[in-house]
């Protein structure tokens, strides 16, 4: 669309830019184009939190088009909760129906002197009153501003009470129960007074050569419907992996300190989809079709999104809870609350290894006994969290800051300040520089070397294949660098990664979409130019190469389970 919808919410005003032809080029769009157009905006000395902290939204240049698994959206902002880069990622509809109303993008300065809402219908910009809106949760808001529009096919990213109580890992929620979730980007939101942005429009995206992209779209649809990866998540959604994970060590357990736990079993995939599951959803134009909505009887929720493996995961085995209901419910709260689950999990389960190690107890935490296994206790505390209560205004600062607080920062499951995802360095060696290295802090989205090694994510042309997954040479050090360079052009496109049709198929959609003339090395180099950019970033926010390390504890390995099983 090539331009860019610029609000000021101090002002009430907005102005729409043309997006610089030459600088999409070479960022692509998405956190890519968002870290380039941020750089240039950002100051040093900003409060994450203050009104200068530029919110943005941005698609890429493939979303609203008929390519499959494109229609993902980046959120991108000095983050409050690791103080530095900051960016999320999330699916659904709301990003091709921010192209469909006009722009690639949105870029969110100041702060309203009251809660505000924003309509972007067909490239009319309208400021609402949010006075109504304010204390609802995610879901209430979405159908509200759906009623107030009289659209029901209104797309809404929205916060709820955590991002409202500036709670540090307050995610943003869109198309039900689909966030941009890492970083705190809720947070950034609700410090804005920025309750809501709807999207609708009725535009086309331009394609510069429409029968070229025609031509490879139709081959990346065959080959993604072909593949058994994108076969195996459409079966069983992305808690199909529980099993997989639990056999490989990849699923942690007990805080990262337990290597075998047999419980995680009562998490799988299968449990999932025989006892609760009512159905698959998909994002935009999108055949795998991972989503996925289910029930908990015990807890009286007809409908709950998810949970994903993730959340499964971090609620779950990460604590030691084997309920699967209560697993089900936690990620609902968090949807609901607007929370990260990853986050919220984790910091959560950080508490309960305080609790067994004896630096925390009942007397510093308002009463409560927060152990491992005690699910019940979790969903309290996402409450509480969420409304930044008693023990949960701590929590709300995130698991470094936590552990910082009570003198012990080396007890955080962190890098660089952001809660390490479910997958263990220890059983995929490639994940451990991964997570080191990758610029929003400990991130799974910036290369996915478990995958690689386990054959769901190569990208041969590039070099970027399956190998051995303890092994430690230079040449798997290169592969990861390589995947994080693909990745990072990923999330400039904005596409989902479990969409691997091969990388010259991507490319060749790219120049067709664009009319650009990108080789496979000169995409690269773009991938790597985004990810150098977002370190420099870093840098200047502070950050040093005593950051690019995983906790000490992480590193030592297990003589049981899945990391010593082979
Ligand atoms: S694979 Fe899943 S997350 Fe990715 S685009 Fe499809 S439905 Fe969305």
């Amino acid at each position: 669309m090539e331009k860019l919808l610029v609000i000021d919410l101090t002002e009430k005003s907005y102005k729409v830019e043309n997006i610089d032809p030459e600088m999409a080029r070479g960022y692509i769009g998405g956190s890519g184009l968002s870290a380039r157009l941020l750089y240039d905006r950002i100051k040093l000395d900003i409060d994450p939190l203050g009104p200068e902290n530029p919110l943005m939204f941005m698609t890429g240049p493939l979303v609203g088009t008929s390519m499959p698994s494109a229609g993902r959206c980046a959120v991108s902002a000095r983050s409050p909760l690791t103080g530095f880069w900051g960016e999320s990622n999330t699916g659904g509809f709301i990003g091709p129906e921010m192209r469909f109303a006009g722009f690639d993008g949105v870029l969110i300065n100041g702060r309203a002197d009251k809660p505000c809402w924003v309509s972007v219908l067909d490239n009319k910009v309208k400021f609402h009153d949010a006075a109504p809106l304010w204390g609802q949760d995610t879901y209430q808001t979405q159908d509200s501003i759906k009623e107030i529009l009289a659209d029901p096919k209104a797309r809404v990213a929205c916060i709820g009470p955590a991002g409202e109580n500036l709670v540090k890992m307050a995610a943003i929620v869109n198309d039900h129960g689909r966030a941009a979730g890492r970083t705190g980007m809720g947070a950034v939101m609700g410090s804005k007074n920025l309750k809501a942005i709807a999207f609708r429009g009725s535009g086309k995206v331009h394609l510069a050569d429409p029968a070229g992209y025609k031509e490879v779209v139709g081959e990346i649809l065959q080959t993604v419907k072909d593949d058994l990866s994108a076969q195996a998540f459409q079966l069983a959604g992305t808690s199909g992996y529980v099993d997989m994970a639990t056999m490989f060590g990849d699923m942690p357990a007990g805080y990262y300190q337990v290597g075998e736990w047999e419980e995680s079993s009562n998490l799988s995939g299968i449990l999932l989809a025989e006892e609760h599951l009512i159905r698959g959803t998909s994002c935009y134009r999108c055949p795998i079709v991972c989503g996925r909505e289910t029930r908990t009887v015990k807890y009286k929720v007809d409908k709950v999104d998810g949970p994903e493996y993730e959340t499964i995961a971090s609620f779950g085995s990460l604590a030691l809870v084997d309920d699967l209901e209560g697993v089900i419910y936690a990620g609902h709260l968090c949807n609901v609350y607007g929370l990260d689950t990853i986050s919220t999990g984790s910091t959560i389960a950080m508490v309960c290894d305080l609790f067994d190690k004896g630096i925390l107890d009942a007397e510093q935490t308002g009463g409560l006994e927060i152990r491992f296994g005690d699910v019940e206790m979790s969903h309290r505390l996402i409450e509480m969290t969420a409304k930044r209560e008693g023990f949960g205004k701590l929590i709300a600062e995130g698991s470094a800051a936590l552990a910082a607080h009570y003198g012990v920062p080396e007890m955080a499951a962190t890098v660089r300040n952001l809660e390490i995802p479910m997958h263990d360095a220890r059983s995929f060696s490639g994940m451990a520089p991964v997570y080191a290295l990758s610029p929003r802090g400990a991130c799974h989205l910036q290369g996915d070397m478990y995958g690689v090694d386990l054959g769901m994510a190569p990208a041969t042309e590039l070099g970027i294949h399956p190998g051995e997954r303890f092994e430690n040479s230079l040449e798997k050090g290169q592969t990861t660098a390589r995947s994080q360079s693909w990745r990072s052009v990923y999330n400039a496109l904005t596409v989902c990664h479990f969409m691997n049709p091969g990388a010259s198929k991507i490319q060749r959609a790219l120049n067709a979409a664009t009319g650009w003339d990108y080789s496979l090395d000169e995409l690269m180099l773009s991938g790597k130019r985004i990810f150098s950019l977002k370190r420099i970033i870093n840098h200047n926010l502070g950050s040093t190469i005593e950051d690019d390390r995983l906790p000490e504890f992480m590193l030592k390995g297990f003589s049981t389970g899945g990391y010593a099983r082979f």
